[in-house]
């Protein structure tokens, strides 16, 4: 399973195991993200960050020696998990370098790659490095659907080849897809192979804007029946989304903090650094005024007072948003309503829509909250109901009990 939603909050349930319950009054830093570079040398489709692998944005990267400041940084605030991401990772050439700084502070290291960087000789470093995970994006299962969304000829090839490589030496490689238009008919062909090689895979189709506003990745996104049809047709996904609804189903936040505007982990347990050394909620989270430079001052000043003033922000409004019970199986934060909508509380149309029937599929009961039109009465709710009926004929395992 793969929705940010899940993610997030796989990882809240984790975290709280290890660290007991951590609230906004006992913030921990304890997964941090950082993306080293937005450059790439694939130009897919649906991306909702990349820049040409040679683009000018490189002069305002962190340098390696920032890296390693920054990195001694976080060590010391108690940071255990690091996920490195970009844009490609291993488009920065002193990446390795990075890394190993990183690894040698004894962080749990995921990496988020193309795979196409990979060679033998970075194969050999990383098995004598290890890191804890080596995430790879399938695109298609054919060369020609690979290559027709990543735009760039010859990665199809590249990054088989960087599977083979990481499978020889038994590192710990997860596969996983972005679902498009484009990709779809090959999702289950993509699947397949990931059990083949027996490693875990996963997808995800929730594509948003990109965060230069452009809403071009829009073109390639799935409809919302056709998203939770995707649930229904994996049992294992299906089982996945009724186990998390058993325990994160419910009212959206806390007592006494229903009228904030954050409501995941960012700031609370995790954060997330951009490639330029700005400190914020989540990779996603780009507005300005939410981000604290690295560069001009200390990563334990940006958690404690700059991202401890952020995440204490209050609603401006009341939306449907607000008291919705079913914000757990949406993906809807302020982030995704800047990105999607241009405000940060206004709901997007979309995510809405999937939540809603995602949660009729699944037996999940919906309380009133608010006008909202996927909810009994709305304009969109009978058609909802009848494409619900639908996947649920379709799935033939259903009702779960949730
Ligand atoms: S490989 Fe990743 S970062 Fe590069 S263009 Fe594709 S989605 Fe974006
Ligand atoms: S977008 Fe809809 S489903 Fe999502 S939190 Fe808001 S009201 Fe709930």
């Amino acid at each position: 399973m793969s929705s940010r939603a899940m993610e997030k909050e796989s990882y809240t349930e984790f975290s709280t195991r290890v660290h007991g319950q951590v609230t906004p009054w006992n913030r921990r830093p304890i997964t941090g993200t950082i993306e080293v570079t937005r450059r790439c040398n694939f130009s897919c489709l649906h991306c909702y960050s990349n820049l040409p692998a040679d683009d000018a944005v490189r002069k305002c990267e962190l340098s390696l020696e920032e890296h390693r400041r920054i990195l001694d940084e976080i060590a010391e605030a108690g940071t255990l998990w690091l996920l490195f991401t970009g844009g490609e990772i291993f488009v920065r050439p002193d990446f390795m370098e990075i890394y190993r700084h990183a690894r040698g502070k004894g962080f749990l290291i995921t990496m988020f790659t193309n795979g196409s960087g990979i060679t033998e000789p970075i194969a050999d470093e990383l098995a004598e490095w290890r890191p804890f995970a080596i995430e790879i994006t399938l695109y298609g299962h054919t060369r020609e659907t690979h290559e027709r969304l990543t735009r760039a000829p010859g990665s199809f090839a590249r990054v088989r080849g960087a599977i083979e490589r990481l499978m020889t030496r038994g590192l710990p490689l997860k596969l996983k897809t972005v679902v498009l238009r484009e990709n779809v008919h090959e999702l289950w062909d993509m699947q397949r192979f990931a059990r083949d090689l027996g490693v875990e895979f996963r997808f995800d189709a929730m594509i948003n804007p990109r965060l230069d506003g452009s809403r071009g990745p829009l073109a390639t996104r799935l409809e919302p029946v056709e998203v939770v049809e995707l649930d229904v047709l994996d049992r294992k996904r299906a089982d996945a989304w009724q186990s998390f609804c058993e325990h994160f189903n419910g009212p959206p936040q806390p007592p006494g903090r229903e009228d904030c505007l954050y409501h995941c982990g960012g700031a609370v347990n995790s954060f997330s650094i951009d490639p330029c050394g700005r400190l914020g909620l989540c990779n996603f989270s780009n507005a300005p005024g939410d981000l604290y430079d690295l560069r001009e001052g200390s990563f334990r000043e940006g958690w404690e007072r700059f991202l401890g003033g952020v995440v204490e922000r209050r609603v401006t409004r009341e939306t449907k948003c607000t008291r919705c019970h079913i914000k757990s199986l949406c993906g809807m934060c302020p982030a995704y309503g800047e990105m999607e909508m241009g405000d940060p509380e206004e709901p997007v149309d979309f995510l809405c829509h999937v939540a809603h029937l995602r949660a009729r599929v699944l037996g999940i009961e919906v309380p009133r909250h608010g006008d909202c039109e996927y909810c009994e009465g709305g304009k969109r709710f009978g058609k909802m109901v009848a494409d619900a009926g639908r996947l649920r004929d379709v799935g033939r395992r259903l009702p779960f009990n949730c």
